[in-house]
């Protein structure tokens, strides 16, 4: 038999700390890394896109590492379905290499792949590698999938040890990559895409600044559970991008904040936990990205007016909170966790709109887009998932405003044209006078619109709305 085996990268772009790599490694003498650009998921996205061009980069750091070790990554462009098989017997690989990927989509794609290389007489040998705990690993004593959050968290605490937590080592056996001579890389514009505006944002990309915004994460996470909350303050660790496209290591990440132990690790501990919390439903209820989890709420018969969506996507709804929010969204890809779950409650309980419909834009604009992770935030925020917020819980945009950004800070950031109102007045300009709109040289409806709808009137319609099956 050929002792070749073929590294399928997908959600795991880096050469350290690798499941699928390490027992790959381990077992064949000739390691073939292969990357895919999946046109049956590329062909659905927008020509500028940030999120292929941080893959894109990612892919491009592991090529040149590879190449510097006289190996390659070799990377195609095409469906994944149809381009795995041609390549096994390319290499006449003895099997492929894969970590899960739990998405519906991929598993289908997963189980195709599967199917036309068991026919060739292949394997596909996949592993855990993208969260500490998947699929059935935490279960209730039932046997049950846990759909509550803190029950969870107690239990998935008292599995995690240093076993869960240990690296998959790659580098030491480094010398069964296969040498091959270095194929160019597909540039970025051959995939039929063009540059966003990825390199002016502050995201490094692949394992370098997966790497860099670890580091600096680790000199702040004492205050992680001080200052998370504050969407003007460098609070959180700006790694959900990384944690999506795996240039960095979930278990290197959860190791760090289990060993540190103080109170801002084990906050953000418990968040990598929602993390893993949200793939395991999204693993065992599929139906939730079409479906609320509870069903009683599935067909809610929301007015969903296309104006108002259309002012909440591009942020004039004349809340600032809800429109900076929005705004941060649309010109970075990134929303702070508070004001997701603010801009999300806003959509659906103030603007009466399906969460479907946030959901989906969120996941065309942000970095870090996940279904597990967006569809459990947006049922959470919406009151229709597993453990969300009671329905009857609305957040008052304004207060939360007043709360989050005292001094309107990161209003002003992205609403500019609120910049001279005094802080107290930036959360709710239409209550300011005239007189000081006049000396903030702001003219409402025309520098900065009119709020769209008036919270206390359609906090009443949502909850009518909700009390309805
Ligand atoms: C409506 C809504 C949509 C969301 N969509 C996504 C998404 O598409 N992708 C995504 O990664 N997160 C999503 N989240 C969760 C959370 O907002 C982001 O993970 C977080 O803001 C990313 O910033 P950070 O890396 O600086 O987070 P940190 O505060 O530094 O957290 C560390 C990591 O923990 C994980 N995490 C934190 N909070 C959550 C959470 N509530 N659920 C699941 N994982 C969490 C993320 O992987 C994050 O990178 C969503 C939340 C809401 C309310």
């Amino acid at each position: 038999m050929s002792d070749i085996a073929l590294v399928w990268l997908r959600r795991d772009l880096r050469l350290f700390d690798h499941a699928a790599l390490h027992h790959a490694l381990r077992r064949h003498d000739r390691v073939v890394p292969v990357f895919i650009f999946d046109t049956d998921l590329l062909d659905t996205l927008p020509r500028s896109d940030r999120r292929v061009e941080f893959n894109w980069e990612s892919v491009a750091e592991l090529k040149r590492a590879l190449q510097q070790r006289g190996a390659d990554l070799v990377v195609r462009h095409g469906s994944a379905r149809a381009l795995l098989p041609q390549l096994a017997s390319e290499f006449s690989a003895a099997a492929i290499y894969a970590n899960h990927d739990d998405d519906p989509f991929a598993r289908e794609r997963d189980a195709v792949v599967a199917r036309s290389i068991a026919a060739q007489g292949r394997a596909l040998n996949s592993f855990k590698d993208h969260v500490i705990f998947e699929r059935d690993e935490v279960l209730t004593q039932a046997g049950g999938m846990y759909s509550v959050f803190t029950p969870y968290k107690r239990a998935w605490l008292a599995q995690l040890n240093d076993f869960y937590l240990k690296s998959y080592p790659v580098a030491r056996y480094a010398d069964h990559y296969a040498q091959l001579p270095c194929e160019p890389m597909p540039t970025l514009e051959a995939l039929g895409f063009v540059r966003s505006n990825l390199a002016t944002l502050r995201l490094p990309t692949g394992m370098a600044g997966g790497e860099a915004l670890f580091a600096d994460f680790q000199e702040r996470i004492e205050r992680y559970h001080e200052a998370r909350d504050y969407p003007a303050v460098k609070g959180p660790s700006y790694l959900s991008t990384h944690l999506r496209f795996g240039t960095v290591s979930i278990r290197e990440l959860a190791r760090f904040a289990w060993q540190h132990g103080g109170a801002g690790a084990q906050t953000w501990l418990a968040e990598l936990c929602w993390r893993d919390f949200y793939h395991q439903i999204l693993y065992h209820r599929p139906d939730v990205v079409a479906h609320a989890f509870k069903p009683e709420y599935d067909a809610l018969p929301f007015p969903n007016r296309e104006d108002w969506f259309a002012a909440w996507c591009e942020g004039r709804t004349g809340y600032p909170i809800v429109d900076a929010a929005m705004r941060q969204l649309n010109q970075t890809g990134y929303m702070h966790n508070r004001l997701r779950m603010l801009a999300a409650s806003f959509l659906v309980k103030d603007l009466l709109i399906d969460w479907r419909w946030g959901e989906r834009y969120f996941a065309t604009q942000l970095l870090d887009f996940d279904l597990a992770a967006n569809n459990g935030g947006w049922q959470w925020a919406a009151s229709t998932g597993c453990d969300a917020q009671p329905y009857f819980r609305i957040f008052n945009p304004v207060t939360q405003s007043e709360r989050f950004d005292a001094e309107a800070r990161f209003i002003k950031r992205y609403c500019p044209e609120l910049a001279a109102l005094p802080a107290k007045l930036a959360h709710a300009p239409w209550r300011a006078r005239p007189i000081d709109l006049a000396a903030a040289g702001v003219v409402l409806g025309r520098d900065y619109p009119e709020p769209i709808v008036d919270h206390a009137v359609q906090r009443e319609l949502a909850l009518a709305l909700f009390q309805r099956p």
